[in-house]
Order: C-alpha cells, then sequence, then structure tokens
C-alpha cells in the first residue's frame, strides 16, 4: 500500500487495531471515509467524546458518562438488594431489553481465561466481594456467560461469595451452551432469568464439581 499518503497509510493502520477488520476492509474503508469528509468529521468527533467521556461506574463499572454512579445505580427505584454479575456492558444491555430485571448489575470487565492470560486479579471480582459483603444483596445472580470460561469464572465467584451468606443462583440454561448473553434473544434471556437456578453450596455439593448443575427453582421475584 505504499501508494497511498502518510495520512491514509496511517488510518488504515489504526483501523486494522479494530476487531474483525482486516486489512482489505480497513482500506475499504479509509477511501470511503476520504471520499466522505463530513461522514469522517462526525466519526472522528464520535470516537473522540468517547474517549473523553465515557467512564465506568464507581459501584458496578457499567460504562457511563456521568462522573458518580451510572443511571442504573443511581435509580431508586431499582431493587438494591438484587445483584446481577456480567461479564460485560454489552450482556447487561442484553440483559436490560429482556425487560424483565430490575434490580442491580456488576460488571466483571471480562471472564477468566487462563490461555489469554486473563487472570482473577484482571476483573473486578474484589470490588464484586466487597460490595456484596457491605450491601448485603438477598440474591446474587451469576450470569456469566454459558462457555468453559464463563462457567470457570461463575465457579470462581461461588467460591469466594458463598462465605458472605448470600443466596446464589444461576441463569437458567435456556441460552445456547458455547453462545454468548449478546446475541440470545430478549425472550430467551428473560426466560433464564425467571427460570433461574440456585447454586448448590460447595459442601451440599461434596466438592467442586457440578455446583450449578441444577438445584431447586428460587421462585424469587425480579
Ligand atoms: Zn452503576
Amino acid at each position: 500500500m505504499a501508494q497511498y499518503s502518510e495520512a491514509i497509510q496511517r488510518l488504515i493502520e489504526q483501523l486494522t487495531r479494530l476487531p474483525g477488520i482486516g486489512t482489505r476492509t480497513a482500506e475499504r474503508l479509509a477511501l470511503h471515509l476520504v471520499n466522505h469528509p463530513e461522514q469522517a468529521r462526525q466519526l472522528a468527533d464520535s470516537v473522540r467524546q468517547v474517549g473523553e467521556q465515557i467512564r465506568r461506574c464507581r459501584r458496578c463499572y457499567n460504562l457511563t458518562e456521568s462522573h458518580d454512579l451510572c443511571g442504573i445505580c443511581a435509580d431508586a427505584g431499582r431493587d438494591q438488594r438484587l445483584l446481577c454479575v456480567v461479564e460485560q456492558p454489552r450482556d447487561l444491555v442484553a440483559i436490560e431489553s429482556a425487560g424483565v430485571y430490575r434490580g442491580l448489575y456488576h460488571v466483571l470487565g471480562g471472564r477468566i481465561a487462563p490461555l489469554d492470560g486473563v487472570g482473577p486479579e484482571a476483573l473486578t471480582i474484589e470490588a464484586l466481594v466487597r460490595r456484596v459483603r457491605t450491601e448485603r444483596p438477598r440474591e446474587v445472580i451469576i450470569a456469566t456467560s454459558p462457555t468453559t470460561e464463563g462457567d470457570t469464572t461463575a465457579a470462581y465467584l461461588v467460591q469466594l461469595l458463598e462465605p458472605c451468606g448470600v443466596h446464589l443462583t444461576r441463569l437458567a440454561r435456556g441460552v445456547v451452551p458455547g453462545s454468548t448473553l449478546e446475541i440470545a434473544t430478549p425472550e430467551m434471556l428473560a426466560s433464564a432469568i425467571r427460570d433461574r437456578r440456585a447454586i448448590e453450596s460447595v459442601s451440599a455439593a461434596g466438592g467442586k464439581k457440578k455446583r450449578d448443575a441444577g438445584g431447586e427453582e428460587t421462585g424469587g421475584s425480579l
């Protein structure tokens, strides 16, 4: 691509750093922006605003433009004693769009993935345990993705949260195993939340195995 000017070349390189964008797509996008300068300006403004104005909520780590709490944490009408733990802000958005959950959230910022070098310390797990100890929710719904890594993360959370004496539940397996919450339909997520299952205690399950494999229905209210 030596034939492009330095500025276009730089743009192409920046675009290829985005997830799912290869060199050819980046080249096409860059040339499109060159041909549509007004659109390029609007895109640049949006990118700058995201970089400068978006923060993490200090309570739940959701994305927000507020300096303090996000809109969900600041909403006194939501159930303050119901906590749903998700991996990413997009999972929170997916659950919100299901329209049946009216509690609070805690965003982990990912899931434990040893092969990718993501350990528990890279996530907001410590802050979650602190929250559960101080806010004393009556129920914590663990809504990590139905993947191996999501299950590993859930098992790790159970180990840490169980001694806090909180009622722990997991989404029902309405969501297709191996998928992520964001691609589940709102209807699937709604029933996965309604049919959530109590997680058996470590001692009752006789060890670590199959802690999330069943349990009685919670019948908890949303
Ligand atoms: Zn928040």
